[in-house]
């Protein structure tokens, strides 16, 4: 499901897990957005990898080499680090799409390797954080290079997906590739999640990539299109998605008592 004719008129996609940046440099996504180089990084089941099977992504601007991360894990600070030396970047932003359960955020560890960064999450997270977004802001995060920020509350109550017109969408936990995140705990609400994707996200162009936080099959990203008319859960009306959610039957998150308080503070410590 992830590779579409879709997908290759706009870039290829590329999961990476980096070994040594210093010897090896991953393959940067090859963006339709001109002026950005964009790298999306994956946290595995490896040593001294997290196994979080989270997606990061690195995105830079070529003229100010002013450089964001999405969705920083802590256990692949290192790496996110060594890269952006690597390719002589200055890390200005962390940005988390929500207040994750699953992992812990790099945005701290970073925070204090790179000086200027600054960790950003919702206001609506109620987590702790140096600068808060709100619904439909536009961030500038380099000289004309924005991100438009929406809120899509329903998996958690402070999500927002990250949507650049011409890169793609960032989509957090809201839409995975062929699936959602969870809504039975944090403040879950599965009849929420289903309107935040049709709202804010099923609106949007259907050629536009959609690049998640996380995939446990080997996909690398969607679109909204393909989305739209194939995913499991979220093809269907909201009272059988709702009944979807309520049925999978999942277990309790393994580091869900460690990562939420650690990322309510968001790096700020
Ligand atoms: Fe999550």
């Amino acid at each position: 499901m992830a590779s579409t004719t879709d997908q290759q008129e706009k870039g290829t996609t590329n999961k990476v897990t980096l070994e040594s940046t210093a010897k090896q440099l991953p393959t940067p996504i090859l963006s339709s957005s001109p002026g950005l180089t964009m790298y999306q990084l994956f946290d595995g089941k490896g040593e001294n990898e997290g196994g979080s099977s989270t997606f990061t992504y690195l995105i830079s601007c070529d003229t100010s080499k002013r450089a964001i991360l999405i969705d920083p894990v802590l256990e692949q600070v290192e790496r996110d680090s060594t890269l952006i030396n690597t390719l002589g970047l200055s890390l200005k932003y962390c940005l988390n799409t929500h207040c994750h359960a699953d992992h812990v955020t790099g945005s701290g560890q970073l925070k204090q390797i790179f000086s200027e960064c600054q960790s950003c999450i919702s206001q609506a997270s109620g987590a702790k954080a140096d600068i808060y977004f709100e619904p439909n802001q536009k961030f500038e995060w380099a000289p004309g290079h924005v991100l438009n920020i929406l809120a899509t509350p329903g998996h958690t109550s402070g999500c927002v997906c990250f949507y650049d017109s011409q890169l793609g969408v960032f989509t957090g936990d809201t839409l995975m590739i062929g699936g959602c995140g969870r809504t039975d705990f944090q403040e879950g609400d599965a009849d929420q999640l289903y309107d935040s994707v049709y709202e804010r996200l099923f609106v949007l162009p259907d050629d536009t990539i959609v690049y998640p936080a996380h995939d446990y099959k080997g996909n690398t990203s969607s679109t909204i299109g393909v989305e739209k008319t194939t995913n499991p859960r979220l093809s269907k009306t909201k009272s059988d998605f709702v009944k979807i959610m309520e049925n999978l039957n999942l277990s309790y998150p393994g580091k869900i008592d460690i990562a939420v308080p650690a990322n309510m503070k968001c790096g700020v410590f």
